[in-house]
């Protein structure tokens, strides 16, 4: 009962979990110990598989929503524990409780991204840290105290601030991920509806940083968010050679000292895109618009900020990447399997270019605004708005490219 009380109730129709816990960690050793109490809000669910890393341990399951819950090794789940819990008879909220303990990552992961050091702490899905559901589909909510010791700052997708020997994060946009950076060194730059937090020595770059992040905004705002305009971004400056990623509103960079203007706006700008580009299931064939989508509109935002030159640039170079390959089509109807990057990321955005060509840019914004306004995220539905901003012939002339 007091779980209802402390979660709005209008979160509980859009989230599928709740996620309330307690993480201390010991930047020394990289030893963590988490507790969780979980909430299920779908009535209807009867049981639930978690993963986990497999270098945690002492895992306890319990709490009033669980019949009978177990960590096994399974085939499939190299790495992992797979936590096995039967939820008890059907109620609107049933809590899962969940604690573990261990040295996450004994050796460092091979992006790097993740990593509890002295000075830096960088935790998302990808390290397995915090237990997931294995369909990969499910959105959660957080509320999480991280106590590391003293001196941390803190960065993460929701809002973040100090409590009594910690951090406490609060995510109340329902995500696929509890991600978050503390740091001791960082500098900080506020920019308008931004903040950037730089981890590096050098200064170099932030300019060109603040620049792409301020013209994002502002294209994006115009365009797509006159009603429901991007919320505060966080744009974190690492010193990594490579493994920039972002989850919306939180964008985590590369070292950009030497990146040019061009790829560093499309990026930026497709990772803001996101805020509206999203929806289409991600582990389908439908997951092409999420991306694509995100990808051209870095690509127009380019073209609005350094012209048609460099537009065109980025174009060949992307043409380049999938000539004379043999890659699958986009979409035909009845297909369901996700695509590979390079027809998300190169050929569909490619497609969306040449489309623009017959239809024309303001009719393609146009598209794009009934299409983040409807509910169906699916290719169908997408094909549906073109038909009504742009008629029966370019539908069916898209419908065909994407077929190809
Ligand atoms: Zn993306």
């Amino acid at each position: 009962m007091v779980l209802l009380l402390l979660t709005p109730l209008a979160q509980a129709t859009e989230a599928d979990y709740h996620y309330a816990g307690q993480l201390v960690i010991d930047p020394d050793s990289g030893h963590i110990r988490a507790d969780w109490q979980i909430t299920v809000y779908d009535e209807a669910e009867t049981a639930i598989k978690f993963v986990l890393r497999d270098t945690l341990g002492n895992i306890v399951i319990g709490g009033s929503g669980v019949a009978s819950g177990g960590a096994t090794r399974e085939a499939g789940y190299e790495n992992f524990w797979a936590i096995n819990v039967e939820l008890a008879e059907p109620a609107p909220f049933r809590v899962i409780s969940l604690s573990y303990d261990g040295v996450l990552m004994p050796r460092p992961l091979s992006n790097r991204i993740n990593a509890i050091e002295a000075g830096r702490i960088e935790l998302s899905v990808d390290s397995f840290w915090f237990p997931i559901d294995v369909r990969f589909s499910k959105e959660f909510t957080a509320d999480l105290v991280v106590r590391a010791g003293d001196g941390w700052q803190g960065v993460t997708t929701g809002e973040i601030r100090p409590v009594q020997d910690g951090l406490l994060i609060h995510n109340q946009d329902p995500r696929m991920d509890i991600v978050f950076t503390l740091s001791k060194s960082w500098h900080i730059t506020e920019g308008e509806g931004f903040t950037v937090y730089d981890q590096r020595e050098t200064r170099e770059g932030t300019e060109r940083v603040l620049a792409s992040a301020r013209f994002c905004r502002d294209f994006l705002n115009q365009r797509f968010g006159r009603e429901d305009p991007l919320p505060t971004g966080s744009l974190l400056i690492t010193d990594r050679p490579s493994s920039g990623y972002a989850r919306e509103n939180y964008i985590v960079l590369t070292d950009i000292s030497n990146t040019e203007p061009a790829p560093l706006t499309r990026f930026v700008c497709h990772e803001f895109a996101h805020y509206w580009s999203t929806g289409a299931k991600f582990d389908t064939v439908d997951n092409w618009i999420n991306e694509a989508f995100a990808e051209y509109i870095g690509m127009m935002a380019v073209r609005e900020q350094l012209g048609d030159e460099a537009f065109d640039e980025l174009r060949n170079k992307m043409q380049e990447q999938i000539a004379g390959r043999e890659l699958p089509r986009v979409w035909a109807e009845g297909d369901t399997e996700r695509g590979p990057y390079l027809v998300q990321y190169r050929k569909a955005p490619l497609l969306l270019a040449q489309l623009e060509e017959s239809i024309g840019e303001e009719t393609l914004i146009d598209w794009l605004q009934l299409y983040f306004a409807n509910p169906e995220k699916t290719t169908t539905g997408l094909l549906a708005a073109l038909e009504t901003v742009a008629g029966a012939d370019s539908r069916k002339h898209f419908e065909q490219m994407l077929e190809e």
